[in-house]
Order: C-alpha cells, then structure tokens, then sequence
C-alpha cells in the first residue's frame, strides 16, 4: 500500500471529525472524567510494520475494555479453549457492558468481552499465576505494543474505589463457581488491568500483532499463538463494540474493541492494524469519532471482511 496515501488519509480523516464535538466524556470512574474531550488520535500499522500516525497519538490514556481480548488470548493459550469454555460463553449479550445478566441454563457469564465475562477470564489468570499475574500481563501487552507497558495509578486508585458494580458481578460469579474464591485480588488484577496505559501508535502495533497471526510486526515477536488469536478476533468480530457489536459487524466488518477512555482498536486481518483514541462517547460507551474514522476508513479502503466476495 501507498505510504504517502496511507498518511495523506488519516490526516483527512482526522481534520473531517477533529471539529465533531458530538458525545461525553465517561465519568463513571471519576478519573477517566478528567480526560479533555478534544483529545483526538489516530494510528495505522501495517502488517509489514509500518506505522502511520496523526492527531493526538502520543497522548496516553488506559485500555479498559480493550484489554479484554487480550487478557481472553492469554487464558486460552494457559487453560485450553475446553476449560475456558466451562467458566465463559461466546455469544452476543445484547446487553450493556455492565450488565448483570448471565447465562440462564450455564450461569457463565455471555462472552470475554463484557465485564462479567472479563473478570472471570481475569479471575482465572489470577489463580493460576498469582501475583504475579500483572507482570504476566504486562510483558504480553508491552509485546504486543512493542515497547514497556505500565499502569496509571490514579486510573487503577479511581476505579477500584468506585467499582461497586463490578464487585456485585464478581460475587455473583463466585455463587455460581464461575470464578475461584480469592475474588478481591481477582478484582484489583481486573482493575490494574483495564488501567493499563498506551498511546494510539502503540494500540495500532498491538492490533498489527493481531492482524499478523500474533506476531509483532514492528519487532517481529512472536506474542500470541494462531489458535489464540483466531478465536480472539472471532470474539471481537461478534461482541467487540458493545451492544453495537452487531451493527459494526455490518457497517464496518472487521474485529474491533473498544473502552470507556475512548480507544477503538480494529483489525483487519493479515493487512491492518487501526487505531484510534478520542474519550467523547456516545450512549452506548463507543467513542463517536472512532466509529466514524473507522467506518469511513473501512467505505473508503473496502476492508469489510465480505467486500471481495
Ligand atoms: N474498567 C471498566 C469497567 O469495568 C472497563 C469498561 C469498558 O471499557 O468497557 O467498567
């Protein structure tokens, strides 16, 4: 693909939405409310390892939900698809990222992508490594990304003291066996994890590692197994964007996640990693601009998944 093109592209994308005030700031976890809401990034890596980026993106801002595809990578590769399937499903909710709902017959939570289902797969990184879990995580991301990951301490302080609905979920996964006892520490990995920070460049490179089979494109790492990260974009693909998922998956047709700070990360598989990083969201608590740069990209590149049928 045409370097300069590539460039020339989001820097139209990013000044036809940088003036689009449309949506607010989370503030649910009050510190994630102190982010300015004209804050806009954008980033694209490319699967041979070239990095396009504009805007805002070196401002930093934390993961939240984007993490949970890839804390989902690193339980699969730990426990096997099996045992990971006893404790998660894989359907669409339909509901709220919050939601309280599980399964009725199973009473596992619906997928990885929601908060129930991430505190479990978080739950079950904690039992099997202990403290040392955060570093564990930590060293897969900062792969991924391809420079050292850390946390941003007011984030993590923020959320853990307000995170009270996360608890209840937690506890009521714990009355169903879906997570093991050790709860607190369980929800504390959960909340270190979604308070990881990045930049948009480095959100771009870690969805390069998941558009180039799990292999970082920039480093050349290997960071994530094919099986892995063929059911991590599968999960993305159907419950990525919230309870917009379904709607993405039509609009726009390739794996994606996004987080309540702002970030979308979508992956057009064996080509692209995109990025971007704007905190205005809209009802749902996907960030209007991404949805937009990401749909006009995916209209303007052809990247829907079923375009070259
Ligand atoms: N840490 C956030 C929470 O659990 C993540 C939510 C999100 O980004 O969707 O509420």
């Amino acid at each position: 693909m045409e370097e300069r093109w590539l460039q020339t592209l989001i820097d139209g994308l990013h000044s036809r939405y940088a003036g689009v005030h449309k949506g607010e700031v989370a503030n649910y976890i009050p510190e994630l409310g102190k982010a300015s809401p004209d804050h806009f990034g954008m980033a694209i890596a490319t699967s041979d390892g070239k990095v396009f980026e504009t805007g805002n993106s070196d401002t930093l801002f934390t993961l939240q939900s984007v993490s949970k595809p890839f804390a989902f990578g690193m339980a699969l590769e730990a426990f096997g698809e099996e045992k990971v399937a006893r404790h998660v499903g894989v359907e669409p909710s339909g509901d709220s990222f919050n939601s309280i709902e599980l399964e009725k017959v199973t009473n596992r939570p619906f997928n990885p992508m929601v908060n129930a289902g991430a505190i479990t797969v978080t739950a079950l990184l904690y039992q099997k490594y202990g403290d040392q879990a955060l570093d564990r995580i930590l060293t897969r991301l900062s792969a991924a990304a391809g420079r050292n990951l850390g946390i941003d301490e007011e984030v993590y302080h923020s959320e853990s003291k307000t995170g009270h609905r996360n608890r209840a979920i937690a506890y009521l996964l714990l009355n169903f066996d879906m997570v093991p006892e050790e709860v607190e520490p369980a929800l504390d990995l959960y909340f270190k994890q979604c308070s990881i920070l990045v930049n948009t460049r480095d959100l771009a490179i870690m969805s390069a590692t998941l558009c180039n089979l799990g292999k970082n494109p920039v480093t050349g790492e290997e960071v994530f197994d094919l099986d892995a990260v063929r059911n991590m974009l599968s999960i993305m693909f159907t419950c990525g964007m919230y309870d917009y998922s379904g709607e993405w998956a039509y609009r726009v047709g390739v794996p994606a996640k996004s987080g309540v700070s702002g970030a979308v990360m979508a992956v057009v598989n064996r080509q692209l990693g995109i990025a971007s990083y704007s905190p205005r969201l809209d009802a749902k608590g996907n960030s209007c601009r991404g949805i937009n740069v990401c749909t006009d990209l995916a209209q303007e590149l052809g990247l829907h998944t079923f375009d070259c049928m």
